[in-house]
C-alpha cells in the first residue's frame, strides 16, 4: 500500500513540472512569428501562414507531420503544409499531397513535363566552393 501512495505522488509531480514547463517557455515560443509555416488548404486554396501554438490548436493536439489540419478560412480539415513558389511567391501543395504538385501549378506552362527536382542537400558545416560559375537555371 505504502508503495502505491509512492507511485500516485511521483506521478503527480511529474504531471505538475510538465505543466510548468508547457506553460511558460514553451507556449511563448510556439506564438513567435519565427515557429510560422505555410499552409494552404485544399478544399478552398486559402493560403496562410501559421505559428506552431496555431498548428497545435488547429491540428487539435501535437502535429507530426503528413495530416491535415483544420482550415482556419473553411472550417475543413483539410489544411496542409505548403512550399513556396521561388518564382511567384505562391503557395502551393507539393507532391506529398494527394492532389499536389511537385512545381507551382501557377508557373508551371500546359504541357511540361513536370519533374521533382532533386532535394537541395546542404550542409552548413561543408558548403562546397564552386570551382565553376553556377549554370544558370531557367
Ligand atoms: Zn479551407
Ligand atoms: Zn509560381
Amino acid at each position: 500500500m505504502k508503495s502505491l501512495i509512492l507511485i500516485l505522488v511521483a506521478a503527480a509531480l511529474s504531471v505538475a513540472s510538465v505543466a510548468v514547463i508547457a506553460g511558460n517557455d514553451d507556449a511563448v515560443a510556439a506564438q513567435s512569428p519565427q515557429t510560422e509555416t505555410l499552409w494552404k488548404c485544399r478544399a478552398c486554396g486559402q493560403s496562410m501562414h501559421l505559428t506552431a501554438a496555431r498548428v497545435m490548436e488547429l491540428a487539435r493536439g501535437p502535429y507530426n507531420g503528413g495530416r491535415p489540419i483544420d482550415c482556419p478560412a473553411c472550417g475543413r480539415c483539410e489544411a496542409f503544409l505548403a512550399r513556396q513558389c521561388r518564382s511567384c511567391q505562391g503557395a502551393y501543395l507539393g507532391s506529398e499531397v494527394e492532389g499536389g504538385s511537385p512545381r507551382c501549378p501557377a508557373c508551371v506552362k500546359p504541357g511540361t513535363n513536370i519533374v521533382e527536382p532533386r532535394p537541395l542537400e546542404i550542409d552548413p558545416k561543408k558548403v562546397p566552393v564552386p570551382s565553376e560559375p553556377p549554370a544558370k537555371v531557367i
